[in-house]
């Protein structure tokens, strides 16, 4: 577990059992002895056909731990009651989940009944996440905060306005200054008096990718010329009493304390600025941004971590506000907070499969390398003689030059047809050993002889990949944001953890895409840079081989994408049985999308694909060959099935070949 480094980034949800598969602790600190949930042993579980006691689904599969995220939801709301209670704050904490970390209904409904307690709320950004918010809220607690930011139209302003009507505790948020005409003009027109909050531009900003929502230049929010315009307009409206949150969002993964204290304090002394001028000011909405620790390393320099703990952020935020608060005389606020990722990231694990692996050590065959080297010309034969002999006297570097030499040539020769395929297929094999043999550095070997395999000898160069696995998943559809902003998710094997894993393999996905691999893994470092491989174990035939991907229960459902038309996956939820020990309880939450769903997306209608084929094979006679085989059902059977089975590859009846 260490060369994964699972103990630090997966504390205290993720560990290793003695029997080396991955384990989840539902509780947390709170996990007892025997209340681990062996993922392997779900994904057996749920992988069984119905007819064993299964659910018979297929990976990729996500496995939502409820638990974990009830977990994670007590840690942040008893983080800043503590806080709170030791710095003698006199105000509460009221969080809420921003719906665009995972719109998915289970997830959002989980939160507010677990949140109910504690009065959680939830923000929207858009007017579908207003409407799923409105409605799951109707259920929670009538205290809990109903914020709405991002650009609006009247109607959106109209929904929020309602909202309150309804009696939630709905907030609405000016991002720009223009909103506030639509807001005045509504409000009178349905008669119903908003709460309004400002989102302040911050000039604080932070270094990390996601830095750039804040800063003077931030896309988002309202610089300080617009919020003093906001407040006299409100003021000559008589409507500052409707003026009573402070709102700002630094970015994501906040990488440090310091940073968090200098734009917590700047937004606090706005705050304090806006009560002294006259607004109802009540609440203090900190945004975002407390970080997860992706890699481990527990580090504000990684741009992959973070260097604080849920308590420190919350203190650090409370002592910031009570700061600005006493120097300029002003109650303290209501603290609200829109964390998203660290509310969960961890409670979902995405499982898949590895479908096969592709050698990059080229192949050796029992024979050994031996150049079919007929009618190339003399001037090559004489290179292939020195290949040979440098392979033989072990310079494996002059070998591998060698190899390039004649690989670079023969494929100019083949282009002009002066050379079979076979040819071809036979350097570029010899190739890729010589360049193996040369990132071994060392062998003893014999070229052409019987046992020549430097894929077994010599010390190992540790900085290459030896294999490329192919993993059955859609990059772009499961964790988009390694495509698109180099994150790094922990990718780990959740089997045979008890062996050392001894190949280096890439991971390659589904989709005709070159962008479509993995090639940032965490614990794999060189000199500080992270490697493009993971250590994993070697396929065994006729055996599955599963991978996770960890901390990606945030944002990665909802950036998903239908390239190449791999659909959503299918979704389990997963909890501890109660009080039998070592047991769980599954159930599914959804199929994920099946092939018919995906064409439907992109505007087939699958009955009218399947009356298009009926026409198609009934129009000609030139389907019927006559050997008695009825085309038109055996076409029209399979492609109906097809509609209702999974986009990704079935492993049923073909376990992973070597
Ligand atoms: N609130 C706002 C306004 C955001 O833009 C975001 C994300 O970018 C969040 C909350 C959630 O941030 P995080 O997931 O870092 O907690």
């Amino acid at each position: 577990s260490s060369l994964y480094r699972i103990d630090s980034w997966g504390a205290p949800y993720f560990s290793v059992s003695a029997a080396g598969t991955m384990v989840v602790m539902p509780l947390g600190s709170d996990t007892k002895p025997g209340e681990e949930i062996d993922l392997l042993a779900v994904v057996k579980k749920v992988s069984k056909p119905k007819t064993k006691g299964g659910l018979g689904l297929q990976t990729p599969i996500i496995l939502r731990f409820p638990e974990v995220l009830h977990d994670r939801l007590w840690r942040l709301q008893s983080s800043f009651n503590n806080a709170i209670l030791s710095e003698g704050y006199d105000g509460c904490f009221r969080g809420v989940f921003p719906v665009k970390c995972n719109q998915d209904r289970p997830v959002v409904e989980s939160i507010v009944e677990f949140g109910k307690p504690f009065n959680f709320g939830l923000e929207a950004g858009s007017k579908p996440e207003l409407l799923l918010a409105m409605t799951t809220l109707c259920r929670g607690s009538a205290e809990a905060l109903l914020v709405c930011n991002g650009y609006k139209d009247a109607d959106y302003i109209c929904l929020a306005l309602l909202a309150r009507r309804i009696g939630l505790n709905c907030v609405i948020i000016l991002e720009q200054e223009a909103e506030l005409d639509l807001v005045l003009s509504m409000s009178r027109k349905l008669g119903i008096e908003p709460v309004i909050g400002l989102r302040s531009k911050l000039s604080t900003k932070h270094g990390g990718h996601f830095g750039e929502t804040s800063g003077d230049n931030g896309k988002f929010g309202l610089s300080c010329t617009e919020i003093m315009a906001i407040v006299n307009k409100l003021r000559r409206a008589g409507k500052l009493g409707c003026l009573q949150v402070l709102h700002f969002h630094m970015g994501s993964q906040i990488p440090s304390l310091p940073v968090l204290n200098d734009g917590v304090s700047e937004a606090a002394h706005i705050y304090c600025e806006l009560a002294l001028m006259g607004a109802a000011m009540k609440l203090l909405d900190i945004g975002g941004g407390l970080g997860i620790d992706y890699d481990g390393t527990r580090s504000s320099c990684s741009d992959m971590s973070v260097g604080y703990t849920i308590e420190e952020y919350a203190l650090q935020v409370v002592q910031a506000v009570r700061n600005a608060c006493d120097l300029k005389g002003v109650k303290h606020p209501t603290l609200c907070s829109e964390s998203g990722r660290a509310l969960i990231s961890h409670h979902s694990v995405l499982v898949f499969d590895v479908l096969s692996c592709d050698s990059n050590k080229g192949t050796v065959t029992e024979n050994g390398i031996s150049l079919d080297i007929e009618g190339i010309p003399h001037d090559l034969k004489i290179v292939n003689t020195n290949l040979i002999r440098c392979a033989r006297a072990c310079d494996y570097k002059g070998a591998f030059e060698c190899a390039e030499v004649l690989k670079h040539r023969c494929t100019e020769l083949f282009k002009q047809g002066q050379l079979r395929l076979s040819q071809l297929a036979t350097i570029n094999e010899t190739h890729k050993v010589m360049h193996a043999a040369m990132m071994k550095g060392k062998s003893s070997t014999h070229v052409g002889s019987m046992d020549w395999n430097p894929h077994n000898e010599g010390s190992d160069n540790t900085q290459t990949p030896n294999a490329t696995y192919h993993i059955n998943l859609s990059i772009f559809r499961s964790m988009p944001d390694t495509w698109a902003i180099g994150q790094v998710f922990p990718i780990v094997p959740i089997q045979r953890l008890d062996e050392e894993p001894k190949v280096r393999a890439t991971l390659s996905d589904l989709t005709c895409d070159s962008d479509g691999k993995v090639s940032s893994f965490v614990g794999h470092e060189m000199k500080g840079k992270r490697l493009n491989h993971l250590k994993v174990h070697d396929l065994q035939a006729g055996k599955s081989y599963y991978m996770g991907m960890f901390l990606g229960g945030a944002y990665q459902e909802a950036l998903g994408s239908l390239h190449n038309l791999f659909g959503s996956t299918c979704v389990v939820n997963v909890w501890k049985n109660g009080s039998v020990k070592h047991g769980f309880r599954v159930s599914r939450v959804n199929n994920g999308q099946s092939i018919g769903d995906v064409l439907k997306v992109m505007h087939y209608e699958p009955s009218e694909m399947i009356n298009t084929l009926k026409l198609h094979l009934e129009s000609s006679s030139h389907f019927d060959n006559g050997d008695g085989i009825d085309t038109t059902t055996i076409v029209i059977q399979k492609v109906i099935r097809s509609f209702s089975s999974p986009t990704y590859l079935s492993t049923y009846n073909h376990p992973p070949s070597k």
